[in-house]
């Protein structure tokens, strides 16, 4: 979604926001008018009506631009809530004081200073969002190695010279990124070339590695700069770095609040900065938002009619799968003791509302990186960065206990880099660890976020893919055995091809990770005994 689209919904929310605000002072009015008149005793479940309808404007107002009548509500909510719990009704003058006050608010409505809360900040280009990233390439000779090598990655590529000239008039293709190797094609081509696509980042290959070609390359405005021969998978990691794409994925929020259109503001707002969240309005819904959504950490609202927040939380807590992911309360709860009643219950860390956007997002940031980097201590491998051994075996087993419980079948997939040997052999360590890198980045690539994949041994990987029939499987692991069978794989002096031998096994036929695993290894030696560059089904003994 572009950034424009974003600010234009936010802009709609808080429009939609101001139109229920006036409702709700409105009905605070005349509740407190109906309260203040009354002759007889005052009622404290009217009082607590108030104070519960004060409270939801103190939480939400501020984050839509109102924090003075944020800062108003939250004062006439405490003074409310003494008169309740001190069991004090307030006096007739008190009432009408705050009646009085309800309605300068009102009238304070009709000119909102917008600017005091700020805007989401360093909005966040993700020029993959909707569409394949797209990168020009001017390097005669071996353009079309390079392209298809990163088009395997599901770039989309383009010669440079066929997006420019005559012909071009009105094209919409505007390259992310270019690559212009400097040491095939003369300068008097290359520049005015790159100048016609002044916003791609610019990223120059050389024949020379030393510090004047580096320093040309940065005079000329490059992003990178790569030597011949091409490390193919230190580029693609530069393009992933260049558009914005995160190393990583992007840090995933769920939102629990029952006030929709506050929690479809920080939505949008999380989603300016790179972060992706899911709301959920009904606490009944957590659960199955847990299993579908795998946040990095949960946002939940304190008080929301029939389950609190803390009781959310400890109905979360209920499941080891989720004792590793942050709850954050995010309320208007102010009071330090009944924060700390509702830590002590379950829950990680407190987020007073109103929060401005600045602070919803650096909070969120802050809290997110460091659940990431917990659950990154599940060892990953040095060369690839892809799951060791131990851990993926303890994933196998979690995603079949997950599998149990909600009636699916997750499938494992032992992968083997065939005659990996001979690639040692004959070109040398060195390009057999770049095999390896290759291999890793396509499975990462081109699997879906909830697949995990792992390095078991030394050319072996594991890819463990939950809710995912056999068939499914093996038509996805299909398409990846084909399409690194087509990458260039650049050795000094030459060009190779590698394949893989794959082997998948479903958790409905196997049962437990030990057998399920064999399984898959077993098919996996089936695939090689057949020939190789192909892949088996796991088919249990009759
Ligand atoms: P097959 O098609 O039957 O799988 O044959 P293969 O040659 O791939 O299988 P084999 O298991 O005989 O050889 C695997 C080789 O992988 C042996 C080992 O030296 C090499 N190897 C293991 N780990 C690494 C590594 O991290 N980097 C490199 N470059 N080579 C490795
Ligand atoms: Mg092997
Ligand atoms: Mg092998």
């Amino acid at each position: 979604m572009a950034d424009i689209d974003v600010q234009a919904r936010l802009a709609a929310l808080r429009e939609q926001y101001g139109l229920r605000l006036s409702n709700d002072l409105q009905t605070l009015m005349s509740q407190s008018r109906e309260v203040s008149t009354r002759q007889s005793a005052v009622d404290f479940e009217s009082l607590d009506v108030l104070r519960q309808g004060l409270h939801r404007i103190a939480g939400s107002a501020g984050s839509f631009g109102y924090a003075a009548l944020s800062r108003d509500a939250r004062e006439l909510e405490i003074g409310l809530q003494a008169a309740i719990e001190g069991a004090n009704p307030p006096t007739p003058s008190m009432l009408t004081a705050l009646h009085d006050r309800l309605q300068a608010c009102y009238r304070a409505l009709e000119s909102p200073k917008l600017s005091e809360v700020g805007e989401p900040q360093g909005s966040y280009h993700l020029a993959s969002g909707d569409r394949a990233i797209r990168v020009a390439v001017l390097a005669d000779g071996d353009t079309e190695t390079l392209i298809q090598s990163l088009s395997g990655f599901g770039y989309e590529c383009r010669q440079l010279t066929d997006i420019l000239g005559p012909h071009r008039g009105g094209t919409t293709w505007h390259p992310d990124i270019a690559i212009v190797d400097t040491a095939k094609v003369a300068d008097e081509v290359w520049k005015p070339a790159v100048e016609e696509v002044p916003q791609a980042a610019l990223i120059m290959l050389s024949a020379e590695s030393g510090f004047e070609p580096r320093l040309k390359a940065v005079r000329h405005g490059a992003m990178g700069f790569f030597v011949h021969p091409v490390d193919v998978p230190s580029l693609e990691h530069r393009l992933r770095h260049l558009v914005n794409l995160p190393q990583q994925d992007p840090y995933r929020v769920l939102i629990v609040d029952d006030d929709v259109e506050l929690a479809e503001h920080f939505r949008l707002t999380l989603k300016m900065s790179g972060i992706e969240s899911r709301v959920i309005n009904d606490p009944h819904d957590v659960l199955q938002g847990l299993r579908e959504f795998i946040p990095d950490l949960v946002l939940i609202d304190i008080n929301m009619p029939g389950c609190s927040g803390p009781e959310l939380a400890r109905i979360i807590r209920f499941d080891d799968d989720w004792l590793k992911i942050p709850l954050i309360y995010l309320s208007a709860e102010s009071d330090a003791h009944l924060q700390a009643q509702a830590l002590a219950q379950a829950g990680d860390d407190f987020l007073v509302k109103p929060i401005s956007d600045v602070g919803l997002v650096a909070a969120v940031t802050a809290r997110a990186q460091r659940s990431r980097q917990l659950s990154l201590a599940l060892a990953r491998d040095g060369l690839t960065g892809l799951i060791k051994h131990p851990a993926i075996k303890e994933l196998i087993e979690l995603e079949m206990a997950r599998g149990q419980r909600t009636d699916t079948a997750a499938c494992v997939v032992m992968i083997d880099i065939d005659r990996f040997k001979s690639i040692n052999d004959t070109y040398g360590h060195g390009t057999g660890d770049y095999v390896i890198r290759l291999l890793a980045n396509l499975l990462r690539q081109r699997l879906r976020r909830v697949d995990h994949v792992g390095r078991y041994g030394g050319e072996e990987f594991v890819a463990v893919l939950p809710s995912c029939s056999l068939e499914n499987a093996r038509e996805a692991i299909e398409r990846i055995r084909v399409s690194f069978s087509e990458l260039e794989c650049v050795a000094a002096t030459e060009t190779f091809h590698a394949t893989f031998s794959a082997g998948v096994s479903s958790t409905h036929q196997w049962p437990n990770a030990e057998t399920l695993l064999e399984a898959a290894d077993r098919a996996m030696y089936e695939a090689k005994q057949g020939g190789r560059d192909q892949t088996r089904i796991a088919v249990p003994p009759s």
